[in-house]
């Protein structure tokens, strides 16, 4: 690790929590030139403006008065290029991509590993460090050309991060790393081997890939028009393992004429946001989609009926007498059957379909292009094949009641789960263990 380039650094460091935040900073105050601290997001943004010297944060998200994602959002609209280390889970589905808005430059878990942190610190703080000593170099002064070259190829081969260097069009050179990651020595190696850099990126359906370029003149401005989160790439390492990228472009003369193209690996960033997406869609016990989920689908549904007018069919059910299932067998029992009963449900129904967990024991299924009688079919296969279901391990025969119904022209999603329910709530008076039918 590249230490040095901290010991000039003045970090801001923002976390609630005391403890971590006095042992956090005592520690990095050994490396770094200062740290100053702020209890949340509030004061962190105040002592920014404050204090201009700053040139790295390093902050917490969650956090009272003003999470840390909203405060380098405001910071952004002061600073544009302050490097921001984040280091914490999170909670929010969104998080990529706000930690892609506000230009995240590294990553680190918590509970805080201070190698670990450290090592991010370093990632965050070198493409402005790079930046600095190619100015200071730069590249045009002809007389003292190759002198330049040796200097900027040391620095850059010191880099984290795979890093190219281009001329307006093409790309000059590129650093260690990046020959390391496609195990070529140079660039005329790499070129033959691979053609373009464009045809490293994997093909995925939410990331960059060449096609983008294909009407374009020249990739490089190309590539510097697109939003930062477009700029997302896949690829492939030496293990055949593939790797998630963000690209960065640095016009470092701010003339146009050479650009520093550097690739920041976010894949651990990218599998936590998968996850965090996950699951906020998703019910942890059973993996079907919870409440939330199934809103957001009902309404596409029920756009597309008023449309289309193909059917549009409800089942609700609710396992029957599961108190009394739980208070003789306990939760852990409990849990399993309602475990066993998506997994029967997820057996019965089409691809089509959708099903969720709605409530602590009742789930629902909407089923587009089915009318009544269909729905109520496809309950009573899913009633038969929970009735009859066995296991050693579940002592008592398990049963549910369903009501159904069909989405009609003046409903809307209250109503139609209306209907559903009341049909359920006849099932269950008519004597549990069946279907009804609104
Ligand atoms: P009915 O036949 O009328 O539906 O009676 P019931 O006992 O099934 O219904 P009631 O609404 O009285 O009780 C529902 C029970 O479901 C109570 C609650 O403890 C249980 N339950 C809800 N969520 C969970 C869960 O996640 N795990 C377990 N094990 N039980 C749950
Ligand atoms: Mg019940
Ligand atoms: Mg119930």
């Amino acid at each position: 690790m590249n230490k040095e380039i901290l010991k000039d650094i003045n970090v801001l460091y923002v976390e609630d929590e005391d403890d971590v935040r006095e042992f956090t900073s005592k520690t990095i105050s050994t490396i770094v030139n200062s740290v100053e601290t702020a209890r949340n997001g509030k004061e962190g943004l105040e002592k920014f403006q404050d204090n201009r010297e700053i040139n790295l944060i390093l902050t917490d998200i969650n956090m009272p008065k003003m999470g840390g994602l909203e405060m380098c959002a405001e910071i952004r609209k002061i600073d544009d290029e302050v490097p921001i280390v984040i280091t914490s889970a999170h909670s929010d589905p969104d998080f990529l991509k706000k930690a892609i808005d506000v230009k995240v430059s590294a990553y680190a878990m918590k509970p805080i590993d201070l190698y670990h942190l450290i090592e991010s610190m370093i990632k965050a703080v070198e493409p402005i460090f790079l930046r600095k000593k190619l100015e200071y170099i730069n590249l045009t002064l002809e007389n003292k050309v190759e002198e330049a070259v040796k200097q900027t190829k040391s620095i850059l081969d010191a880099q984290d991060n795979m890093v190219i260097l281009t001329d307006l069009e093409n790309p000059i050179d590129a650093n260690k790393k990046f020959f390391e990651y496609f195990q070529v020595n140079d660039l005329e190696e790499f070129l033959v081997k691979h053609n373009s850099i464009l045809d490293v990126f994997k093909r995925d359906n939410n990331l960059l890939n060449k096609d983008i370029f294909e009407n374009s003149e020249n990739w490089i401005s190309k590539l510097s028009e697109l939003n930062e989160i477009d700029r997302t790439v896949k690829i492939e390492n030496k293990d055949g393992e593939d790797r998630i990228f963000t690209i960065n472009i640095d016009d470092y003369e701010q003339k146009g004429e050479h650009y520093v193209i550097s690739f920041t690996d976010i894949t651990e960033l990218k599998e936590k946001s998968n996850l965090l997406e996950y699951q906020a869609n998703h019910d942890q016990l059973t993996g079907l989609f919870n409440r939330q989920k199934f809103n957001e689908i009902f309404k596409k549904e029920i756009k597309r009926e008023k449309r289309y007018n193909n059917n549009l069919s409800l089942i609700i059910f609710d396992i029957d007498n599961f108190k009394n299932f739980n208070d003789d067998f306990g939760h852990n029992v409990g849990d399993e059957v309602l475990k066993i009963i998506s997994k029967v449900l997820l057996e019965n129904i089409r691809e089509h379909d959708s099903v969720a967990r709605w409530g602590g024991e009742e789930f629902l299924v909407l089923l587009p292009q089915t009318d009544e009688l269909g729905a109520k079919n496809v309950a009573e296969k899913i009633r038969k094949a929970i009735e009859s279901y066995k296991r050693d391990d579940i002592p008592r025969q398990i049963t549910a009641s369903f009501g159904v119904t069909r989405f009609k022209e003046d409903d809307n999603e209250t109503s139609v789960l209306k209907k559903a329910d009341d049909a359920l709530y006849k099932a269950k008076k008519e004597g549990k263990n069946r279907v009804e039918v609104f």
